[in-house]
This record gives C-alpha cells, structure tokens and sequence, in this order.
C-alpha cells in the first residue's frame, strides 16, 4: 500500500461514531446536529428530485448555485466574485480541501498547518506529496505565537491551510493574527487554503472574517464553504470554494476527475437556501450559543475545564480535575464504554506529540440530548 496511508486509522470520527452505536452512548463526538436544516430547503431538494434535474449538472457546480454563492461572498464579505469562474461547486468541504492540494501542491513543496488540525489535512497534504509543517496554538486560549509562526515559512512554504472558526478549539482567529499570516503569506508568496465551513456559526457578536478579505490576500487565497454546517445538512455533502481564476482553474481540473459533480437537486436546494435573510444565520448562531452554554455549565460543575468557545460545534476541556486519568483516548474510552457518552479525545487533531488530557463534545444536539448525557455523566463521575 502507499506507504502515506500505513498506520493511518479509521478517522476518529467514525470510530467514535460506532463505538457509540455499540454501546448505545449519547454520541457528542462527531460533528453533526441531530435536528435537520430548514424545512423549506428540504422541500426545494425534494421538489427537484421528482422534477429534475437529476443529471450530471456542469462540471463546475450548477450556475445558480455558483451565482448565489457569489452573492452571498458579497453580502457577508464584500467579496466580488466572478461567479462563472471563480466559485467551483464541490461533494463536501472535503473534497474541495483535496482538490486545492492536488491542485496548489507539488511533491517537495511545504504545506503550514495549524494544530491542533482537523484530522483530513495531514494524510490528504502527505498524498499531494507536500511536507507539512506543523505550528501549535496552545490551550486554554489556543494563542498563535507570532514567532513559531514567522519561523515555519521559508523558501519552500507553498501554502498555508488554515481552519478559522477552528476545529476542534472552537477558536476565532484575531484580527491580529490573520493580519500576521496575511503578511508572512505575502512575504513569502504562499497561498492561503482557508477552511471556513464554521463561517455562520459564530457567536456572541465574534466576527468572521475571511483572511481572502486581507489587502493583498484576494489572488493567493481559496476559501471553502459547506452547506452542511451553514444548513444543519451535514450529509447532503455540498461544499464550495471560492477564489481567483487562476486557482479555481487548477482546483476544478482536479475536481472533474475526482467527483465531476455533485448532486444537483441539492445543488439547487442549497442555493435557495442561501437566498436566506440574516434572521436565519442569526437564529443559528443563537440557538447554538444557547446550547454550548447548556452544556458548558452542566459539564462544569461536573469538574470539566470547559475552554472558552467563540465558535463551531464544539467545546473543548480540560480532563484533568476528574480524576479519571490524563490519558484522553482512555476517558473517552471509558466514557463511551462505562458512562453512555462518546467524546473525541483531541489528541487526534495532532500529528505527533499530542498535548493529551483535552477531549471535544459536540453540542449541536436538542436540549433532552444534553441534559441525558450530563446525567449519565453526572452518576458516572
Ligand atoms: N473542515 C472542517 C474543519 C470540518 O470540521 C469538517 C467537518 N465538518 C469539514 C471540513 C468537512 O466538511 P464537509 O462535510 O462539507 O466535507
Ligand atoms: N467535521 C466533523 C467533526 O469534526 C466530522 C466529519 C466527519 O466525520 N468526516 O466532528
């Protein structure tokens, strides 16, 4: 086998996800709501199935699609994107992660990664044949430090992949901070891969702001969107990336030969979808923050380190007042296996050398969700 894929296990995601199922745990691992998106989205994908079209759609995503993304980009960023050529429909912000490293990538070439990394960069920049180099923030505040930073680019630093809002330490990047990468990338001349599925699900009036938007950052940066996160889809699998021609070109030669398109029924209910007001991103982001505050105290008077959360579906804490050991694939272990509730421990966000004593729950779940898993939790500790 290629020796970039030996000793990589199934992801954590999946294996959390069964190891729920068998025993019957309240799963808080995986990423995804247990209430789907809206109504009327489901409606239009349904309409448009029966109706068609259920034929490939243009390589490049259905233009009323690519249009709406690019009215979105501007009314959210002021972004001007060509949307005939600038916005590539992809099956998932993870294909379109791949697509831009089979595309901005050469073997030898390095990739920055930021960690703790959501667990697809590291294989999918190994298999372009990139070197990754690898950057820590550091909890609780999972702060960049300016000088690792600047000293992970050099000659041949070809990209930056970037998470922000980032997963798995729920952390917006400051302005700051972006404004440092935006400098170094131009330094440098680095491209910038932006992982920006968690764009809406910001809270408590933190911002997000694309680094793409950053003074001379629009023609080296690419930044992925999902319908999953901004509809509460996370199986429809409809992403996009947005970026300059000269780098959504490559990017779509190397989508036409991984998935050519992506369903177009939901293609065309995900662009009514982000026909949406600013009452539906708000009334998500609100009704998340409710949730991450219901689990934040239940988990904290349990003796967890909640770690603050600006953003995503997740909190991240600090295991080690539970007395239950600092290994954190062990507690999640038994968390799953003698509590009845599944975490991710975060040391799977990290290539080597994890941290440890930190794991993830995800609280996008209904409140009764919750409050059963803080039970369970409560008679188990
Ligand atoms: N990037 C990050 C940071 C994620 O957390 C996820 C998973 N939700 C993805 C990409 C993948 O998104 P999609 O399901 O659209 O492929
Ligand atoms: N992004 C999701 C998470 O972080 C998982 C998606 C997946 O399982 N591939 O939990």
């Amino acid at each position: 086998t290629n020796p970039v894929f030996t000793g990589i296990e199934t992801t954590v995601f999946e294996t959390m996800s069964r190891l729920a199922m068998a025993h019957d745990a309240v799963n808080l691992g995986q990423g995804f709501p247990d209430v789907d998106g809206p109504r009327d989205i489901l409606e239009k994908a349904s309409e448009t199935l029966l109706s068609g079209p259920n034929q490939y759609p243009p390589m490049l995503g259905l233009p009323e699609l690519r249009q709406a993304v690019a009215a979105a980009n501007k009314a959210f960023y002021g972004l001007d994107d060509d949307w005939a050529s600038e916005v590539l429909v992809t099956s998932g912000a993870t294909e379109a992660l791949n697509d831009c490293l089979m595309a901005l990538v050469e073997p030898g070439d390095e990739v920055i990664l930021i960690e703790p990394l959501y667990d697809c960069y590291l294989p999918l920049v190994k298999r372009a044949g990139g070197i990754p180099v690898r950057v820590r923030v550091t909890p609780p505040a999972w702060d960049l430090n300016a000088d690792a930073l600047a000293a992970a680019f050099n000659d041949n630093t070809k990209a930056i992949l970037i998470n922000n809002p980032m997963n798995p330490t729920a952390k917006v990047f400051t302005q700051d901070e972006l404004q440092l990468i935006a400098d170094l990338c131009k330094q440098h001349d680095v491209y910038a891969i932006c992982d920006e599925v968690y764009e809406h699900l910001v809270f408590d009036g933190a911002v997000h702001r694309p680094l793409m938007t950053f003074d001379g950052m629009r023609e080296r940066s690419v930044r992925i969107g999902s319908a999953g996160k901004t509809f509460s889809l996370t199986g429809w699998k409809v992403g996009y990336v947005t970026g300059p021609a000269h780098l959504i070109d490559p990017i779509a030669k190397a989508h036409q030969f991984v998935t050519f398109t992506t369903p177009p029924n939901l293609q065309k209910a995900v662009a009514y979808g982000l026909g949406k007001n600013a009452d539906y991103y708000d009334g998500l982001a609100g009704e998340l923050a409710g949730k991450r505050d219901r689990m934040a105290r239940g988990l904290e008077a349990l003796g967890f380190g909640v770690l603050p959360c600006a953003a995503t579906y997740f909190l991240t804490c600090d295991i080690s007042g539970l007395g239950l050991g600092t290994s954190d694939v062990d507690v999640c272990r038994k968390l799953v296996s003698e509590a009845g509730v599944a975490a991710v421990p975060v040391s799977a966000f990290y290539g080597a050398d994890a941290p440890g004593g930190f794991i993830r729950f995800c609280f996008c779940k209904r409140d009764e969700v919750i409050d059963e898993a803080l039970a369970r939790l409560a008679s188990y500790l």
